[in-house]
Parts: structure tokens; sequence; C-alpha cells
């Protein structure tokens, strides 16, 4: 099976929301790709996930500096509630992400994305092709590794 999509975005991170809801907003087709659930590094394992786990680990050594100070008794952490309490940030994220694609016309495919020519992406069991102008936006660091960059027409695509 083969789709065309004017923009096919490789990973569901924070660059790859920008980008996808621009380009779509701008009537281009788009489809993105991930093969972790989607939302990214920032919204499930990095940014928020580390806010919270350094926040309860702040509140129980602020306590313990406090001590005598105003401050009794023993704060300790209890990791399986601190980890539910990060979960009920980063469960949703999945489902909630997917959904907003969906409201803004944009298809979602899960699995490994790889260039089996400069302009067809395959992913197990689908396959798509760009047409020449359109390129890739991937998370940071593999961008720079391949070498691929994001790029759009900006005659086509307004308010970028
Ligand atoms: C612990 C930690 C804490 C952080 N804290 C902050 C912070 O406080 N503030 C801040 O600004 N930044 C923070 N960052 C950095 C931030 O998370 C990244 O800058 C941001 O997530 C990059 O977004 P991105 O869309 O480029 O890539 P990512 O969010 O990493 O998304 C890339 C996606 O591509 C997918 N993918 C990769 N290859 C393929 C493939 N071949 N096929 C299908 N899918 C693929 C991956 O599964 C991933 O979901 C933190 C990072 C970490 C690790």
């Amino acid at each position: 099976m083969i789709q065309n999509y004017d923009l096919v975005v490789i990973g569901s991170g924070t660059a790859a929301q920008v980008a996808s809801s621009r380009v779509r907003a701008a009537g281009w087709s788009v489809a993105v790709i991930d093969h972790l659930p989607f939302g990214g590094t920032c919204a499930l394992r990095g940014c928020d996930s580390t806010k919270v786990l350094i926040s309860g680990v702040d509140a129980v050594d602020m306590a313990r500096r406090m001590r005598g100070r105003g401050i009794t008794g023993e704060a300790a952490i209890s990791w399986p509630d601190l980890i539910a309490f990060k979960r009920t940030f980063t469960d949703p994220v999945p489902a909630n992400h997917e959904r907003r694609y969906a409201e803004r016309g944009i298809d979602v495919f899960h699995g490994t994305a790889r260039f089996t020519a400069p302009s067809t992406i395959e992913v197990p069991s689908v396959a798509f092709t760009l047409p020449p102008i359109a390129s890739v936006g991937l998370g940071e660091a593999q961008a720079l590794a391949t070498g691929l960059r994001f790029r759009v027409n900006r005659q086509k695509v307004s308010n970028w």
C-alpha cells in the first residue's frame, strides 16, 4: 500500500506538533509516524517527568533542611506514589495527542519509519511517497545525524 502526502513527519515530539499543525493549517496533507507512544520526549520522558520527580526530591530536601526551624516530622519519598503522580501527567498524553492530530485532519501511524528512496518512506506494511519539495522533521538529534532537514515552501505556508 502506498499513500501520498505533502509532508510526512517522523516522530511525534514537540517539533512534530508545531510543524505538522502549521503545515496542515496551510492545506497540506500530513502524516505523523512514531514507533513509541505519541507525545515525544518532552511530554512523556523528559521535561514534564523530571519536573514532577525533582519537585518531590526538593520537597523532602527542604523539609529536612528546615527541621528544627519550625518544621517537625520526617519527610520521605514514597516512590510508588510519586511515580503514580507523575503518571497523572504522562499517561493521558498519547491519546490526547492522537485525538488532536485527528481533529486537525493529520493521519497518524505507529511504527518505525525508514527511507527506502529519497521521496519514499516506509513503516512496516505502509509506504508513503512525498513530492520533491517536502522534507522531513525528525527529533533534533536524528535530523542532525542524518543530514535531513525540515523544509517548507514559504509561499505556500502562511504565518510560518
Ligand atoms: C530528561 C530530559 C529533560 C528535559 N527537560 C527539558 C526542559 O525542561 N525544557 C526543555 O525545553 N527541554 C527539555 N528537554 C529536551 C526536550 O525533551 C527536547 O528538546 C524535545 O523533546 C525535542 O523534541 P523533538 O520533537 O525534536 O524530538 P522528540 O520529542 O525526542 O521526538 C522524537 C520522536 O521521534 C520518534 N522516532 C525517532 N526515530 C523514529 C523512526 N525512525 N520512526 C518512527 N519514530 C521515530 C521517537 O520515538 C520520538 O518520539 C529534556 C530532555 C530530557 C531527556
